[in-house]
């Protein structure tokens, strides 16, 4: 990667070491010529890799001998400018520690500078806008660089060399404060100090939009139930978690559960939103409205001088969340954050550094003691992810419909994008192909082959389409892959791994090659090839999209489907039954007769079902809502089970009946079982059917090794069990880690399918 200072690295270390030689880079990297004894020549190739700049990444270093010249003295060669086009463009990184110490030295000159960075930290990705990296292809062009940062930028010596973001207050961005709750014009000559009012009226219970890396975001006093109330009615975001920030480790450690993996994750350059489980009797109070009814909450510890500096100013947490209305994307530039978020922020703590690429705040957790990232965006996008089949010819795969990412593949390296949200608004939609055009300059990817959902109405899908119709798609082959092949590829290549495997892709909707909505499936996949093994038998959606946003009609779909003569009479007292009781026969008679209620084998909608059957929630406000609350519920401590019969002729898919488990919570209902209780065996009962299946698919084609993926994964008490079960009975078991199990995965699965399909397949 350019732009990390690693040729400054060689030369300080060629130089202690008395070596001669040179130091460049080109197209393929970094290369250096170095002479002097033999030791120092061992020490130099050890450092190299041991020692490298936070930000530099080795992938392979080879060497040759060649004759000496006799050099005594150590230089960096001039760039090539053919080079730059190869080199790779690093994530937005969080303030270091050298700058952290000078943000805080009343005798440094970015003495509390807002916008202090090095070669070491800042932003990157967000504020790139062409290649090659170099700052007049960023947002910071358009500032002049003073004399002495020119001097810094010009010394190898010094850690700014070549840091293409560097700045001072003399010449660098500026901070400033407007809107309903101050005055103030954006760009005038600020009447306050921005940062220490904004934390006043912070302080103050006010709700204040803060322009970071990738978006805004908007801040309240987590602490505040009135400030916190106040955000999720302006917002129209009803009980959807809020993540928050805290100043340190010690303040996180105060609200929640912090092991070694989730301090390494909340701590480092990448600083994502840590999903951590909350402390029963937390130090600190937060208010309810943050994270209502959750056992877990979302935890970020500081990543720019500006975050740094405002939180040293409150006495608390603040709820940092991103600066949009419920399912919008998050705002970005300037005067389009001031209209959309007039309504919601009291103020703007902004500053005239533009961001180009919309970035959202990445989301992640630990699992099985390693990092489980949920929502891949700043501080990893657009670092590229080794593969083990190399793409032969560049590939776009263009994603799903909700989470939306896509991937770019070239050589050994997947360019994931970052997160884009839902492809359903002109605005997501505009991030996305504006994206695409954007990585492929970025790499110098212009792609071959196009690989898409096979779902006809997701707007990727018609993207790749249209794309491949038009002039410049001439010669562009389409490639269609299924979307749980998607999933569980996208796992393999998370894994390093090529299968074959008995896949489990778990999730709400994809679809299926027989045209029905598949969601709970067993597939035998490979990178190249999938075949469905078993699923579970489909029930219908009454309603459709509606059955989704209210799982009480799955409920209804489902106790029809158990109870096909009618719900037995000890049933009536179901809540779920009588509370829907107005709509209760129209929907199941739609159910019966097929009427505008599509087929589905969703895991997702099985959870959704036994969540209102157990009155967990008849409607939703958010995507897995109902699954969330279920898996809450549920006691952990609970063993009892309930059983799902599977059949199937040889050579035919097996079939799960999900109908046994909606039975037998029903009649756990009936027998006043508690809610907790039922919530625990019915995850239990999934776990265990999980591995019977896996168990009998064994039994038939011999392969003992299983990846998990799709977006019921996420669920940690029932992959926590299954991976125990599975490992139990011999089983080698794939997890997700550095890309989601959720949609946010599938541009990465349909990109590794399409290089390993032969040709015209
Ligand atoms: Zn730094
Ligand atoms: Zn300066
Ligand atoms: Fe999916």
């Amino acid at each position: 990667m350019q732009g990390v200072g690693f040729r400054p690295f060689a030369h300080a270390l060629a130089t202690g070491l008395d070596l001669g030689g040179f130091v460049g880079n080109d197209a393929d990297g970094v290369f250096a010529e170095i002479e002097g004894t033999p030791e120092a020549v061992k020490e130099f190739l050890a450092a190299l890799r041991k020692d490298a700049p936070p930000l530099a990444s080795i992938e392979r270093i080879s060497t040759r001998p060649m004759r000496p010249t006799g050099a005594s003295t150590f230089v960096i060669a001039p760039s090539q400018a053919a080079g730059q086009r190869r080199t790779l463009v690093s994530a937005d990184t969080a303030t270091c520690d050298d700058c952290l110490a000078e943000l805080r030295d009343p005798g440094d000159r970015r003495f509390g500078y807002p916008f202090i960075n090095c070669v070491n930290c800042g932003p990157r990705f967000t504020i790139i806008t062409g290649v090659p990296y170099d700052r007049p292809l960023t947002t910071m062009a358009a500032f002049a660089m003073c004399p002495e940062c020119a001097g810094e930028y010009q010394d190898p010596a010094n850690r700014r060399f070549h840091a293409q973001p560097t700045c001072c207050p003399k010449c660098g961005p500026r901070l400033w404060l407007t809107g309903p709750a101050v005055g103030g014009e954006p760009g005038a000559e600020p009447a306050v100090e921005p940062l220490g009012r904004a934390a006043q009226l912070l302080s103050g219970g006010l709700i204040v939009a803060v322009k970071g890396l990738g978006g805004y975001h908007l801040a309240a006093d987590a602490t505040s139930e009135s400030a916190a109330s106040a955000l999720r009615a302006r917002k129209h975001r009803e009980d959807k978690p809020f993540a928050v920030m805290v100043a340190t480790l010690r303040e996180a450690q105060r609200l929640c559960e912090v092991d070694d993996t989730a301090r390494a994750l909340l701590t480092g350059r990448r600083r994502p939103i840590v999903l951590l489980p909350r402390l029963a009797e937390p130090d600190v109070r937060l208010a309810d409205a943050v994270a209502p009814a959750n056992r877990q909450l979302g935890v970020m510890l500081p990543y720019t001088p500006l975050h740094h500096l405002l939180l040293s100013q409150m006495a608390g947490p603040l709820v940092l969340t991103s600066g949009n209305v419920s399912d919008e994307p998050i705002a970005y530039a300037d005067d389009d954050a001031r209209t959309r978020l007039a309504g919601i922020a009291d103020a703007f703590l902004g500053h005239d550094r533009a961001i180009h690429i919309r970035t959202d705040d990445s989301v992640v957790r630990v699992a099985r003691g390693r990092e489980s990232v949920i929502r891949r965006a700043r501080g990893y996008a657009p670092e590229p992810l080794p593969v083990l089949v190399p793409f032969t010819r560049p590939v776009l795969a263009c994603g799903a419909e909700l989470k939306s990412t896509f991937c770019l593949g070239k050589d050994g390296h997947a360019f994931l994008s970052q997160h884009i949200g839902d492809l359903e608004n002109l605005e997501t939609l505009r991030s996305f192909t504006e994206g695409i055009e954007h990585f492929k300059r970025m790499f110098d990817v212009r792609p071959q082959i196009v690989a898409h959902d096979l779902h006809p109405d997701y707007l990727s899908t018609k993207y790749a389409q249209d794309l491949a119709a038009s002039a410049e798609g001439a010669g562009l082959e389409l490639v269609g892959v299924q979307h749980h092949h998607a999933h569980i590829a996208s796992c393999l290549a998370d894994n390093g791994v090529t299968g074959p495997v008995i896949g489990v892709a778990f999730d709400g909707t994809g679809y299926g090659t027989d045209g029905t909505i598949w969601g709970g499936e067993f597939l035998v996949a490979d990178l190249a090839a999938a075949e469905r093994a078993a699923h579970f038998a489909p029930v219908a959606m009454p309603g459709g999209a509606s059955a989704i946003r209210q799982p009480w009609r799955m409920a209804a779909a489902y106790l029809d489907a158990a109870y096909p003569g009618g719900l037995p009479d000890k049933f009536a007292f179901l809540g779920v039954r009588q509370r829907n009781d107005a709509h209760w026969d129209a929907v199941t008679g739609m159910a019966r007769r097929g009427v505008n209620a599509p087929l589905t084998s969703s895991a997702g909608r099985l959870f959704d079902a036994i969540a209102a059957l157990v009155g967990v929630r008849d409607q939703v406000n958010y995507e897995g809502q109902a699954a969330i609350e279920l898996e809450q519920l549920a006691a952990p401590s609970e063993t009892g089970s309930y059983r799902a019969h599977q059949d199937g002729d040889d050579g035919q898919p097996l079939i799960i009946s999900g109908t046994d488990l909606i039975g037998a919570v029903a009649d756990d209902l009936a027998a006043g079982v508690g809610l907790e209780v039922i919530a625990a065996r019915f995850h239990n009962a999934v776990a265990d059917l999980i591995v019977t299946t896996c168990e009998a698919l064994r039994e038939r084609t011999g392969l003992a090794a299983v990846a998990l993926s799709g977006g019921v994964f996420q669920n940690v008490l029932l992959t926590g069990k299954v991976v125990e079960q599975l490992e139990s009975s011999g089983f080698t078991v794939y997890t997700h880690s550095r890309v989601p199990c959720n949609d946010g995965g599938i541009s990465l699965g349909q990109a590794v399918v399409a290089a390993a399909r032969p040709r015209g397949q």
